[in-house]
């Protein structure tokens, strides 16, 4: 076994620290939080280093890298801040879909645009008020070469201005036996008539990150604008999710390290009682716990990814990186204010941002109990019945 990162990787993670330094800086990040407003200029500068490509193939203008590389993009960047960090994470949400379910049409359409920072793109999965994928209300319905979608769609990152589609699930009218075979999954530019936005949802954390409404009136796509075959939205989403919770234990792992940089250059300079905190042995006791589940945390993320990257995607795995890492982000930022003590509730300090980012970033692919399931489920071979009951393939 071999833990050590090749030295392409160790350049990418120096290459994102300097950007980060570089363009995060604290009245920036400050001033957009305030203003709840995307980081426009650093979106469209992240392509020159090829960060919303990376792992496009080069023939659509990526990088060609691997799950691992985002993963260590995306830990560094949300190490600096996770409100501009998974604007950028978040670019191009769904396109991993696109890369591996979609025509060469769409890749060719979409993915060289998400690559130069000219769009954004999203996933509209979440309706307000369903339980099961099942139950799924948006319809999609074949009238001659067209698709006719209609719904409502909640949650919807980057919607608005900047993206340049969705990625839909909707429900069929045609479907075989189980009802998760009705799903399908329809690309939908933003621009179609009857594509409407409501206005942004104010939130706790990742604030310049917008989520917003979507409803489809009467919203006719060509037949091509389905992703992959019909009746495979499932096995799409759930494909998806590995990946997207993947990501977030990424994001989690690098809010962490962020909140425990901050703790550490604090107590090292604050005194009390004659003695700087670190000196305190209940100081350090603190820091050690907080660094072995950093540690721990990372290591499931970049084993994830690893298998995802060689010989297949390990869906336990990534639940449980994500549930490990989601966790421990929150409990470090928490541990971080308190070494912080009052100053660590004041804005100026930073670490109350972390505090609301690592809880907001825990619940976007999935809340803590639903991953449990889902490990539970991989336990005791359940979701294989699911796949057999459905005859689906495992994908890569
Ligand atoms: C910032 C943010 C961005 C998002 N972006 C998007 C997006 O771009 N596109 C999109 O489609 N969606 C998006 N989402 C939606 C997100 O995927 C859902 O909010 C998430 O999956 C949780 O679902 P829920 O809100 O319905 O919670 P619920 O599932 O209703 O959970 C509520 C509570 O019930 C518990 N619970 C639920 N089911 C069970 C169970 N079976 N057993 C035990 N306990 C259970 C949960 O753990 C939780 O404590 C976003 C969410 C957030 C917060």
């Amino acid at each position: 076994m071999n833990f050590e990162l090749t030295n392409e990787q160790k350049q990418i993670k120096k290459a994102v620290m300097d950007f980060v330094r570089g363009e995060f800086k604290r009245d920036v990040v400050h001033d957009l939080v305030q203003k709840e407003e995307y980081p426009r200029h650093i979106w469209k500068k992240s392509s020159d280093l090829g960060l919303p490509g990376i792992a496009f193939p080069e023939s659509f203008q990526g990088e060609g890298m691997g799950v691992l590389e985002k993963v260590l993009i995306a830990e560094e960047l949300c190490r600096g801040d996770a409100s501009i960090g998974s604007c950028l994470v978040y670019a191009g949400y769904g396109a991993e879909i696109l890369l591996q379910f979609g025509s060469y049409s769409q890749k060719k359409t979409w993915l060289p645009k998400i690559a130069c920072s000219e769009v954004l793109s999203s996933v509209a999965f979440f309706e307000p008020g369903i339980c099961r994928l099942s139950d799924i209300r948006t319809v999609a319905e074949k009238v001659g070469n067209n698709w006719v979608v209609n719904g409502a769609k909640s949650f919807v990152i980057n919607a608005g201005l900047l993206a340049g589609f969705y990625i839909v699930l909707c429900r069929a009218n045609s479907a075989g036996p189980f009802p998760e075979q009705a799903l399908n999954m329809i690309l939908i530019e933003t621009d179609h008539p009857g594509v409407i936005t409501a206005d942004g949802q104010a939130k706790m954390g990742l604030r310049m990150l917008a989520t917003h409404d979507v409803r489809l009136d009467n919203v006719c796509v060509p037949i091509e604008n389905l992703v992959g075959n019909e009746g495979q939205g499932y096995r799409q989403l759930m494909n998806f999710f590995n990946y997207s919770q993947l990501a977030v234990a990424a994001q989690s792992v690098g809010i962490a390290q962020g909140a425990f940089d901050r703790a550490f250059a604090y107590v090292k300079q604050r005194k009390q009682f004659g003695r700087k905190i670190i000196d305190f042995q209940i100081s350090q006791h603190k820091l050690a716990d907080m660094a072995t589940d950093i540690e721990a945390a990372r290591l499931l993320t970049y084993q994830a990814a690893w298998k995802a990257d060689n010989g297949g995607m390990d869906a336990r795995l990534c639940a449980m990186a994500n549930l490990h890492a989601t966790r421990t982000a929150l409990a470090v930022c928490d541990e971080t204010i308190q070494l912080l003590g009052g100053y660590g509730y004041m804005l100026e300090y930073e670490v109350e941002r972390f505090f609301r980012d690592a809880k907001t970033v825990g619940l976007m692919e999935g809340s803590r109990h639903v991953i449990k399931n889902k490990i539970f489920d991989t336990l005791v071979g359940k979701s294989n019945h699911l796949r057999n009951r459905l005859q689906l393939k495992e994908h890569p």
